[in-house]
């Protein structure tokens, strides 16, 4: 059993935080969106008041090689300013310098490193530079769930050398318990809300989650090709050609399973990928030619309400259209203010993905659903069940 950051004893040790500072910034360095920031702020005040001192380590964005413009140095004041307390900037994440800078610390003080993928071994997993980051530490915190699927030095590879002293952080372990919660023991009925461009990208997520749920909502770009593939005309919507199979493979083992998988009965399509095109309502499964379906229907709205009004627990996962643009937004929108609706109804409802998360936050509902998970692909590929790395190395 590994150690718990509630009842870890942070006295007098150095507490090596990997955190998810991936934020973005604008073109004066400016961070545009602290929301991973702001999350990780009740670890780092665990390790103070306990008593403690904080060295932080992110990466930020793809950069090749040292570039300015990837520096965690146009951060510190922004972090400075939500810790309410000075934070040290070390140049470098590894180093004699940084190395220094960290053995000396005194309890209370606030070290953040520079950009974790300025030294490709990050990326690379090794454990050499993964040793070298242990070295700022006497106790190792993962509270980046964001890269918890990648078996990066700083992620995975660095818990080796901490045998017993690795904990996740408050974010680590609020993501794992909302995701266990709908994955194991969710109270029923379970709906799975499914939308997004591809099924490419989530045929493997349903078909895990069948055994889990009792309704799945298709939505978005990858409804057609359910519909294309039971036999729909579907205009010039997308479709994937070639996953047609599976997409009714996908929709026997639902059957089998005794899951009911909805698809949308009626769409928005439209003469145009264009905020300003023609619009009409048309059934999904007979879109003329050179129209595409680019949001959900009235209809099938109605219809999705009702399943998700009739529900105890509640995933929800890729946009029901194009809703960057305000034409194509109402079934996401939808979507969003009936989970907003059934939360404090007792309704568990778990929103993850990019753009399901970008999309509640759009219309200010973040905080009336009852949690939001900040890592889209770590997500995806817990849901998925597959086994994380960045969790793997804590609990092993
Ligand atoms: P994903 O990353 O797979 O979750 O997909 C999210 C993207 O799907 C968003 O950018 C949406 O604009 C897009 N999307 C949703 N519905 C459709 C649709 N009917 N046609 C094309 N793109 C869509």
């Amino acid at each position: 059993m590994s150690a718990n950051i509630h009842t870890y004893n942070f006295t007098g040790k150095r507490a090596l935080i990997r955190v998810d500072f991936n934020v973005p910034l604008d073109e004066n360095g400016k961070v545009t969106d602290d929301t991973r920031m702001r999350a990780v702020v009740p670890t780092i005040n665990q390790v103070l008041n306990g008593g403690g001192s904080v060295v932080l380590m992110s990466h930020l964005g793809r950069p090749k090689g040292e570039e300015d413009a990837f520096s965690l140095k146009q951060i510190v004041d922004h972090l400075s300013g939500l810790l309410n307390h000075k934070v040290i900037f070390a140049g470098n994440c590894i180093g004699e310098k940084a190395t220094e800078l960290t053995s000396n610390l005194a309890p209370g003080e606030v070290v953040l490193l520079e950009n974790l993928r300025f030294h490709k071994e990050e990326t690379a997993g090794d454990e050499f530079f993964a040793g070298q980051l242990a070295e700022h530490g006497d106790v190792y915190i993962n509270d980046a769930f964001g890269t918890a699927h990648r078996a990066h030095a700083s992620t995975a590879i660095i818990a080796r050398f901490f045998a017993h002293d690795k904990l996740f952080g408050f974010v680590m372990e609020g993501e794992i318990k909302a995701i266990d919660k709908v994955l194991h023991g969710a109270e029923p009925p379970v709906t799975a809300i499914i939308g997004g461009a591809k099924v490419s990208s989530k045929l493997t997520i349903i078909e895990n989650l069948i055994p889990k749920v009792d309704r799945i909502l298709i939505g978005g770009g990858m409804a057609f090709t359910f519909i294309k593939s039971r036999g729909g005309k579907i205009g010039s919507s997308l479709v994937e050609e070639d996953l047609m199979e599976d997409a009714r493979r996908v929709e026997k083992k639902a059957e089998e399973g005794g899951v009911k998988l909805y698809l949308p009965s009626d769409s928005v399509i439209a003469d145009a990928f264009d905020n300003n095109a023609n619009t009409k309502i048309s059934p999904i499964n007979a879109i003329p030619d050179g129209w595409i379906g680019l949001d959900a229907g009235p209809e099938t709205i109605k219809t999705y309400k009702e399943v998700i009004t009739s529900s105890k627990t509640i995933l929800w996962n890729g946009p029901l259209g194009v809703f960057e643009m305000e034409t194509f937004s109402k079934g996401t929108k939808a979507i969003a203010e009936t989970l907003a609706d059934v939360t404090p109804k007792g309704v568990f409802t778990l929103i993850g993905g990019g753009d399901s998360v970008a999309a509640i936050n759009m219309y200010n509902l973040a905080d009336k659903v009852s949690y939001v998970s900040t890592g889209g692909g770590a997500m995806l590929e817990y849901l998925e069940g597959k086994e994380l790395p960045g969790i793997r190395a804590i609990l092993e």
